[in-house]
């Protein structure tokens, strides 16, 4: 099968089990990390316009091959905000209320923003802790320029990925009581998106099932 074929048929596999989950509107996001350009490229004909990266270097290359609306989920270092924001107009791993000063400082345009909420206090796979979290949406929401779209979670491995979402669930519920102009939901990867969407997830992000396996260290 060549490459095109085979995107198609994961990527129609993938639309079929949202649209069986959701009973809201939910945003596609292909993780293209660690994939070439011309997988994009496919992914932009078959009519994705939403692309994540985790890493500022590929974002940069990529970007500038397929216009798209492009959404930076990794980590984020200080010394590459000025680079992620000349490219990703959505940021899902803000935690951190330094790195939004210097996003209001450099940004060239404005951006979208999920806050990433962290599960299990554990900090190593990033997101704040609900203090900080509503700290941050409150400095987001009365900046004039960037705007808040919700929050992001990524499950931690050391909880039932149920237990996580039922949690995640409560988090976003009282979130949304709090700031109710930013309803949205970033949770969701390949394997267990249905559940994230089942949860209240409204942007999903979805790189192997739709592209297939990636070395191990991305
Ligand atoms: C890599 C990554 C994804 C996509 O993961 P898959 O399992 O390939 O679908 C989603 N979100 C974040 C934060 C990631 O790092």
């Amino acid at each position: 099968m060549n490459r095109k074929s085979e995107i198609t048929r994961n990527l129609d596999e993938v639309k079929e089990k949202i649209s069986v989950a959701a009973d809201h509107e939910v945003v596609l996001i292909a993780v293209t990390k660690s994939f070439p350009a011309s997988d994009v490229e496919i992914l932009s004909e078959l009519g994705i316009k939403n692309f994540g990266e985790n890493r500022d270097a590929e974002g940069v290359e990529k970007s500038q091959v397929v216009a798209g609306t492009w959404h930076f989920q990794g980590q984020i270092q200080s010394n590459k905000l000025k680079s992620i924001t000349s490219w990703a107009s959505v940021i899902h791993s803000l935690d951190d209320l330094r790195h939004f000063e210097l996003i209001e400082k450099y940004a060239p345009h404005p951006l979208s923003i999920f806050l990433q909420v962290s599960l299990d206090g554990a900090h190593h796979r990033g997101g704040a802790g609900i203090k900080d979290l509503y700290t941050l949406a409150t400095a987001i929401e009365n900046s004039s320029k960037h705007s808040l779209l919700g929050i992001m979670a990524v499950p931690p491995l050391s909880v039932p990925t149920l237990s996580a979402y039922e949690q995640l669930q409560q988090i976003h519920m009282d979130f949304k009581k709090e700031f109710p102009g930013a309803p949205a939901l970033s949770a969701g990867m390949s394997g267990d998106y249905e559940m994230a969407i089942s949860h209240g997830a409204t942007h999903v992000r979805i790189g192997s099932s739709i592209l297939g396996s990636r070395s191990p260290q991305r």
